[in-house]
């Protein structure tokens, strides 16, 4: 993939489970699911956010692991619970005003295909499902929750010309 379809990203969708994490559910003796999230990936959303890139999730799953996880990053844009994630990226180009073309989603597994169909710019996390990666443009190289949203944050703000302005304004 040449970096030029990078440069016309306004909107980077995520999935959660195996792109954010490793793709493991703990739960608790209570029955309450928890996650591990990356840091570094956190700091990833925040520059591409910063940048002026909406930033959104698009999960099967809900919990309240992630819903906290998203106050504080300041995603405001969460489908969660999602059977049909087709119709969720239609109904959030709907809300946002965003074209299909000008969006990534970053996927690992087979329900993240019908979505990855859709935007300009399909991505797969490295250890993503065979088909998952043959349909996206671009895998990354690291695994899911282990610093891949981070990979795609970079190469999007450098191809954008945005990577040394903002490291310049937040870390002089
Ligand atoms: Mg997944």
């Amino acid at each position: 993939m040449t970096d030029d379809r990078l440069k016309q990203l306004s909107m980077v969708l995520l999935d959660v489970d195996g792109v954010l994490t490793t793709g493991q559910v703990i739960y608790d003796d209570s029955g309450r699911e928890t996650k591990v999230f990356s840091v570094r990936d956190g700091l990833g959303i925040r520059l591409l956010m910063e940048a002026g890139i909406r930033v959104g999730i698009v999960t099967g799953r809900s919990s309240m692991a992630l819903k906290h996880r998203c106050d504080n990053l300041g995603i405001e844009l969460l489908k969660d619970g999602i059977r049909d994630k087709a119709a969720a990226l239609a109904s959030i180009l709907k809300e946002t005003g965003i074209p299909a073309e000008k969006t990534a989603f970053v996927g690992d597994d087979l329900p993240d295909l019908p979505i990855m169909r859709r935007v300009g710019v399909p991505i797969a996390v490295g250890d993503a499902h065979e088909q998952v990666k043959r349909l996206a443009v671009w895998t990354t190289l690291a695994k899911g929750g282990c610093g891949a949203i981070r990979e795609v944050s970079e190469r999007i703000l450098k191809a954008r010309g945005d990577w040394e302005p903002l490291l310049k304004k937040l870390f002089p």
